[in-house]
Formats: C-alpha cells, sequence, structure tokens
C-alpha cells in the first residue's frame, strides 16, 4: 500500500486520507481502548485531507475537553483520537481501506498501568 491512504467508517459517510507513512501501530489495553478497539496510528493532524466534508461525527469525551474518541454516527466506527502533544492525533489503522490487519506489525501498549483511569485528579 501506498500513500496517501485512505481511511473510512464501515457506513462511507465519514472518508480521509492521510499522507504519511504507515509507522508504528499501537493497541492499548486501557478502558476505552480496549472495549473500542482501536488501533493507533499518530500522525501530524495537517497530513490528514477530509474527503467526505461537512459530516456529523459524534466524540466521547471522559477526561478532559481536548481529548476526544471521535466516531460516525452512522455505524459507530470510531475513526479519530485527539488530546495528543505536538500536533498529532490518532487514527485508527483498522480504518484503512483494504488493508489486511493480520500483515501487520502491533505494538503493545499498557495504557491500563501507565495512565490514570478515571478523572484527573
Ligand atoms: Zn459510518
Amino acid at each position: 500500500m501506498e500513500r496517501p491512504y485512505r481511511l473510512s467508517c464501515h457506513c462511507g459517510e465519514i472518508r480521509f486520507e492521510v499522507d504519511e507513512d504507515l509507522g508504528e501501530l499501537v493497541e492499548c489495553n486501557c478502558s476505552t481502548c480496549r472495549r473500542s478497539g482501536f488501533l493507533h496510528w499518530k500522525v501530524q493532524a495537517d497530513r490528514i485531507t477530509l474527503l467526505s466534508e461537512k459530516r456529523q461525527m459524534s466524540t466521547y469525551v471522559w477526561r478532559c475537553i481536548s481529548e476526544g474518541h471521535h466516531f460516525c454516527t452512522t455505524c459507530g466506527v470510531a475513526m479519530l483520537r485527539t488530546g495528543y502533544p505536538g500536533g498529532k492525533v490518532s487514527v485508527n489503522a483498522r480504518c484503512i481501506d483494504n488493508i489486511d490487519l493480520f500483515e501487520l506489525n502491533i505494538e503493545r501498549y499498557d495504557g491500563r498501568t501507565d495512565m490514570h483511569p478515571g478523572p484527573l485528579p
């Protein structure tokens, strides 16, 4: 697969492309990621081009207003996570069009241990 990578939710309502090399992919065992199955691919936000303009997404916020889990309101597929430093967002690599998940090299991050579990103190 080559750049730019195209990503879409299941129903196709939300589509965007990422013009970056496929970098480190991380699965996380924190309370939200383990439930959603989000596969993190952190990219610079300015490398993302929205292909479906003026569409609705929903955002689940559980701690800080600057951190969000953004998903399609129609099919529920999570596409983006925000709240990372350095102008980065995390896109869900599971949404890359035509990707074979079993061919990916996926790292693990122990978010369950490393991250504060509840509201920020
Ligand atoms: Zn959708």
